[in-house]
């Protein structure tokens, strides 16, 4: 077990900087803000607080490389090629981006290498996606014949979260950039670290001058984010964050009619039905609610079980979530590390106190012995937690919680779908038809049957209410990313 006091990730810059036109830079004001290690919560380096003159130089930039450079005129199979080598080399560096990761995030070592490798998978995919890519043609035969041009659009606004930084910039990297559009990033203010990595990475991969730039920074009204949304020369902005944020950016994008997707919170139910296999329904809940420390928008923050099963199902998964180890991100062992900032630890820590009158504590409930600093939380498991509960409907996006019984099948379609959220549900059941039927009615956009949240990346991802708005994923992800003008000629 590493201490507190662990070594910094080896080649940490000087400063975390913006990278725009090829070149990495400062403020234009000097700016920087503290960014902080979450298992002692002090500061370990200072990043470029992003403004509206940071954001504007890094547009011009890949408007440059839009209108003039080569890259959104190069075949699909060369710019495939690059893709390639940009998954080849995040697979090549997989150690040190997770050690990055790990380290600036609190995520657990071993998980935050999983997630470096699905960042490549997802740079792969998409090389080989534009390359299988075929449009429509339609010909109504002596008369006419119709075809699509499908085209990138321009500069891509991508705004991302703070769970799993480097995985979820590469989702909307990657489409955004196979596409032959240009892009501003804009990572999460709590972990700028590891995207610093894209910057060698594109391009040692060959990536042009300006195709990617990135402006650190917070995302209010005056900084980097909120700027990157109400920039003109910007039609598209792809967000994943909180849904409240979503709102906003919602309302601040439609004065310019811009290209949306958005990827928001989730409070996911997992419905256990008194045929499913228990031991496989409870090795999966626990493991989805508490792996990547429980900030995961997909997380089975819900476990909804039919009462013939309930208490077996309660008394065995409050043994297994007393299993779970906490730990220093560091050390491969651990299976739930720091969550990431005082502030978020906060949050968490004050919805486990709300918990306490709203449900029945079964496992943690508070910060694990040993750990006197830094923002570690033990796996928390609260019981008969009624459907009005703040912890039942609101998204606490940490290691916590709340299990509610049922009857019917009824009662948990009532249940499950009684929140703001639909973003994705898990149904645990041996009986098909139910299973299907289940899946059809519930409101989520994504659902898994007697599985585990592996993803296919060929399927649609995105969610339903508050969840977010358009899908990615696959040709989604292609499509949100390109034009498709339809062109017609009589015969
Ligand atoms: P957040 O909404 O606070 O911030 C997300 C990003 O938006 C950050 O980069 C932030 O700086 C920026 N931002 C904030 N205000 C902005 C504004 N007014 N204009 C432009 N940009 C702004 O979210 P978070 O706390 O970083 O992330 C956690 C949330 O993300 C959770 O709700 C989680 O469920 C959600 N999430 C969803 C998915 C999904 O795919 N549906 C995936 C991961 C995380």
């Amino acid at each position: 077990m590493s201490s507190p006091s662990r070594p910094l990730p080896q080649n940490l810059p000087e400063r975390i900087r913006h990278y725009i036109g090829g070149q990495f830079v400062d403020s234009l004001d000097g700016d920087t803000f503290d960014v902080i290690d979450p298992v002692s919560n002090r500061a370990y380096i200072q990043a470029a607080s992003g403004k509206p003159a940071d954001v504007d130089r890094a547009v011009q930039a890949a408007k440059k490389a839009f209108a003039e450079g080569p890259w959104p005129r190069m075949l699909p199979r060369e710019r495939s090629r690059v893709l390639h080598a940009i998954a080849d080399l995040v697979e090549a560096r997989d150690q040190q981006l997770a050690e990055m990761e790990s380290f600036d995030s609190g995520l657990p070592i071993t998980q935050a290498k999983g997630q470096a490798r699905r960042a490549a998978e997802n740079f792969r995919f998409f090389a080989d996606l534009i390359v299988a890519q075929a449009d429509d043609t339609y010909k109504v035969p002596g008369r006419q014949i119709n075809y699509v041009n499908r085209k990138p659009i321009g500069v891509a606004g991508l705004i991302t979260p703070w769970n799993t930084p480097f995985m979820l910039e590469s989702w909307k990297l990657a489409p955004a950039i196979a596409t032959g559009n240009t892009v501003v990033l804009k990572p999460a203010e709590f972990t700028p670290l590891s995207a610093q990595l894209w910057a060698d990475i594109f391009e040692e991969a060959g990536l042009p001058e300006g195709v990617f730039n990135l402006v650190n920074g917070f995302g209010e009204e005056g900084y980097a984010g909120d700027s990157l949304v109400k920039h003109p020369d910007v039609p598209l902005i792809s967000f994943t964050g909180e849904s409240k944020t979503g709102e906003l950016i919602f309302a601040n994008a439609a004065p310019y009619l811009k290209g949306l997707s958005m990827e928001l919170g989730g409070k996911s139910p997992a419905i256990v039905f008194e045929d499913a296999d228990l031991d496989a329904a409870i090795d999966a809940c626990v493991f989805g609610v508490f792996s990547l420390n429980g900030e995961r928008c997909t997380a089975g923050s819900r476990v909804l079980v039919q009462r013939s099963v309930y208490d077996e199902f309660v008394e065995k998964f409050v043994a297994q979530a007393k299993r779970v180890k906490v730990g220093y991100p560091d050390d491969p062992a651990t299976e739930v590390g720091a969550l990431v900032h005082p502030e978020h630890y906060e949050k968490v820590m004050s919805y486990v106190e709300i918990g306490k009158s709203e449900g029945r504590l079964l496992a943690g409930g508070g910060r694990p012995e040993g750990f006197d600093e830094g923002n570690f939380v033990e796996p928390t498991v609260f019981a008969d937690v009624s459907p009005d509960a703040r912890i039942f409907q609101e998204e606490i996006f940490g290691p916590v919680v709340a299990i509610t019984p049922f009857d019917t099948l009824d009662d948990a379609l009532e249940l499950a779908n009684n929140t703001r959220y639909g973003l994705a549900a898990y149904v645990w059941t041996n009986d098909l038809k139910r299973a299907h039927n289940f899946a059809q009615a519930v409101d989520a956009g994504m659902v898994w049957l007697n599985s585990n949240n592996v993803r296919d990346l060929r399927t649609p991802f995105g969610g339903v209410k508050a969840s977010g708005l358009g899908h990615e994923g696959g040709y989604r992800s292609i499509d949100f990313y390109t034009d498709q003008q339809a062109v017609h000629i009589n015969l």
